[in-house]
């Protein structure tokens, strides 16, 4: 498996559908996210504790989305950690949702890379609310800050100024913004306070390792985004007009019309609520 090392307590890779990072403390090492293929999440498990040369000491979830906790299973026998919103929100998902598939919803899923086979969804166990630190040598700082979805979290290691963040940032890619608890306002705000964090190393969601200068051009879009579907409403512009609206902000959204307009989507509707 490919894995990038961005510094000597930092290693990550992209072969999951999003991002998983790997961070050591000193005494602990922490995975974020666990990709979307509980098998892929193994190899990368062993490819961890083999570059580290030390056992992981638990598994941090930046939200709930399938693509950053399928393989969460890989770790239970480890505490895996979260937003108390992120844990109601897997379990809500368990019971309304992945129960209720057909075979046909789980191959499709399965087909997607999502290894469904033997999947064995896996809740978080433990949970706080607003903020957690964690402790090796250094300090970790989770931060639940929600935007991308209710309970999305960041973490701030404030000593190598290092900062990941899951699916908040998008880097170089039109973000996903569907989710229907997404607050695409706090979002912006969000992105706002990791730029005053001034970081020095950040991982992403989706997409490369990202600049300040590259978080200033997401904070540039979504405050366009905001003005741009507030203005329309007021004007009384219908969502299909918005949506084919080329003078919509642009942000990478090339190869990814599917997921613009079902952001569109979400962001008309939050305002309109
Ligand atoms: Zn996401």
């Amino acid at each position: 498996m490919d894995f990038k090392m961005v510094a000597e307590h930092l290693i990550w890779t992209d072969e999951g559908y999003g991002n998983s990072a790997a961070i050591d403390l000193g005494e602990k090492v922490f995975v974020i996210d666990s990709m979307f293929n509980w098998e892929l999440a193994k190899e990368w498990r062993s490819n961890i504790v083999q570059h580290f040369g030390k056992p992981v000491s638990g598994l941090i979830l930046t939200h709930h989305h399938a693509d950053h906790t399928f393989g969460n299973q890989v770790f239970s026998d480890l505490p895996i950690i979260s937003s108390l919103e992120i844990r109601k929100i897997t379990e809500e998902f368990e019971k309304e949702v992945w129960e209720n598939e057909t075979q046909e919803d789980r191959d499709e899923w399965e087909a997607g890379g999502y290894g469904v086979k033997n999947l064995q969804l896996t809740h978080s166990s433990l949970c706080f609310e607003k903020k957690l630190l964690l402790f090796g040598e250094r300090k970790l700082e989770l931060i639940q800050a929600d935007g991308h979805t209710s309970g999305s979290t960041y973490l701030w290691e404030p000593e190598t100024r290092t900062l990941i963040v899951g699916d908040l940032v998008f880097n170089k890619e039109f973000p996903y913004g569907g989710d229907a608890t997404c607050n695409v306002v706090k979002w912006q705000e969000v992105i706002e306070d990791l730029i005053a964090l001034e970081p020095e190393i950040i991982i992403s969601g989706h997409g490369p390792a990202a600049t300040v200068k590259d978080l200033e051009e997401i904070n540039d879009f979504l405050s366009k985004s905001i003005d741009f579907v507030r203005e329309k409403i007021v004007e009384g512009v219908t969502l299909k007009e918005i949506e084919a609206d080329p003078h919509f902000p642009e942000y990478y959204s090339q190869d990814r019309t599917e997921r613009k307009k079902i952001t569109i989507e979400r962001w008309v509707r939050f305002f309109k609520e």
